[in-house]
């Protein structure tokens, strides 16, 4: 199973709590309509998690590991005197602290186990990383396309025109479609 960069673990995670969230508010207001995204009502639904249905399940999986500690460590501080209102830097400090913290911990687990949170699979930038360039989704823009060159393609494919990274891989590609197209032409 291909690993997620540090970063884009943050990045995937994150994508896939906000989707969990989704799914689990309208449960959440339902039965806590006071304090929906409190650690109560949050550990109380969690605690339902394998009666209910499986989407939900796993969306409430994801809330428990990338979501309560969060909520957790706010109402720590909250009882603390530090808010968001009455100490926006002592706060804002504690919660960077506080995030560096959990995701460098989440990602050791990750990386032990890089299926436990059932993320999405990382998209390949083998062409370029800075751009976003890979070389299955390039091959399959230009499949079928007619460009001249790398400056005309640049732009459809989504690859800088600047870019010697992108520049080199996208040539490659153009220029095997382009021969690819040659050959299947009746002689
Ligand atoms: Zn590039």
């Amino acid at each position: 199973m291909a690993l997620h960069g540090h970063h884009r673990f943050i990045e995937s995670a994150t994508e896939a709590v906000q989707d969990a969230k989704q799914l689990a508010l309208p449960l959440l207001m339902r039965d806590h309509p006071e304090h929906p995204w409190s650690s109560v009502a949050l550990r109380e639904l969690i605690a339902q998690r394998t009666h209910l249905d499986p989407v939900i399940g796993h969306a409430l999986a994801l809330i428990e590991d990338f979501e309560l500690p969060f909520v957790e460590e706010e109402e720590r501080l909250a009882d603390a005197g530090v808010t968001l209102a009455d100490d926006l830097l002592g706060f804002e400090e504690a919660m960077l602290e506080f995030e560096r913290a959990f995701w460098l911990r989440t990602y050791e687990v990750y990386r032990a186990d890089p299926g436990r949170w059932n993320l999405p699979e990382p998209v390949v930038r083998d062409l370029c990383e800075k751009h976003g360039l890979s070389s299955a989704a390039v091959r399959t823009a230009l499949s079928g396309q007619d460009f001249a060159d790398y400056a005309e393609a640049a732009p459809y494919v989504g690859a800088d025109p600047n870019c010697p990274d992108c520049k080199l891989g996208v040539t490659k590609l153009l220029t095997a479609e382009v021969r690819r197209r040659k050959d299947a032409q009746p002689a």
